[in-house]
């Protein structure tokens, strides 16, 4: 057994994640048009920790 620590890595930030829309499948457009789900990004912020 050895005494010393191991290094800790931080782990992942809490508050915000990011995920990829579902509406447009992280198209970031539908039907031609912008999705109105994440505004043309193709990505959604979700919130950690809710409900
Ligand atoms: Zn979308």
């Amino acid at each position: 057994m050895s005494d010393q620590n191991p290094e800790e890595v931080p782990g992942k930030p809490v508050g915000a994640g990011e995920n990829i829309c579902r509406r447009c499948e992280g198209s970031g457009r539908i039907e031609g048009g912008e999705c109105p789900d994440c505004g043309g990004t193709g990505k959604v912020i979700t919130p950690i920790g809710g409900g």
